[in-house]
């Protein structure tokens, strides 16, 4: 079969086939990231707040443009991974890139308010997930053979679910030092909300449901890659969701 041009890649998004609900996906999670960025950047209760620092503004945009370069990546991975052996492998570690940045920018906000009056365990846990970052990119850098492809994807996957379950141990912290009956610690179902929605969805695609119970039926929409898709959209608003609430709960408050 005849190798296809990046332009028909490209024209494949508004056609149907196996990967259109893996491309819609993320591109309208993409939209709506840029949607929500602008609607925080401007309104007077997010990044206008007058009580709003520098350092959180950083956090939140560092956060959205995570979000949306992830979304972006994995639309570009599922438009043009049939091209070509090079393009697939190319666009499948910008895939990767945008995951490992989206975990670590995610703690980014989280860290920065949850920690606002504690600024060396602050510096600490940012520090920590920057080098959680460099090995990720390390981790995506890499390039397998054909045949080494399999076991580098389960070192990857086992990477990447370790550095989301490190987001436990800033928890916990955040918990102890605030009290466990504080209205901060509330928040933190938002945070276990998040941590739900990725494990559902890292368990609908690893055990490649509901494909594997009616094999055939999924081939063309449905299937466990488009729901890890939307689970890990709902899992980044959900988190957005909780950061919101603790920065205006931070905006009552000051440190003593
Ligand atoms: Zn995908």
């Amino acid at each position: 079969m005849a190798t296809p041009t990046r332009l028909a890649c490209a024209r494949s998004i508004f056609q149907w086939h196996n990967e259109t609900g893996n491309i819609w996906s993320h591109l309208l999670s993409f939209f709506g990231a840029v949607w929500v960025h602008h609607h925080a950047a401007t309104s007077e209760h997010v990044l206008r707040h007058p009580r709003s620092t520098t350092e959180i503004h950083l956090a939140f945009h560092a956060f959205f443009f995570a979000a949306e370069i992830c979304f972006l990546a994995s639309t570009a991975y599922h438009t043009f991974q049939s091209h070509s052996y090079w393009t697939f492998q190319k666009v499948y570690q910008l895939d990767l890139l945008g995951i490992n940045t989206l975990i670590v920018a995610s703690f980014l906000p989280g860290l920065c308010l949850g920690f606002q009056c504690q600024p060396n365990a602050k510096a600490f846990y940012v520090a920590l997930i920057l080098v959680v970052y460099a090995l990720g990119l390390r981790l995506v850098a890499l390039e397998g053979s054909v045949q080494a492809d399999e076991r580098l994807a389960r070192d990857r996957k086992i990477f990447f679910v370790a550095a989301v379950t490190f987001g436990i141990c800033p928890a916990f912290h955040f918990a102890l030092s605030h009290g466990l009956h504080s209205e901060e610690v509330l928040l933190l179902g938002y945070l276990a909300a998040m941590f739900l929605l990725y494990g559902l969805g890292f368990a609908v695609f690893s055990l490649k449901l509901p494909e594997r119970f009616m094999p055939g039926l999924f081939d063309l929409f449905g299937a466990s890659h488009f729901w890890w898709h939307l689970f890990v959209s709902c899992a980044a608003y959900v988190w957005y969701k909780g950061i919101l609430e603790l920065h205006s709960l931070r905006c009552k408050t000051t440190c003593l």
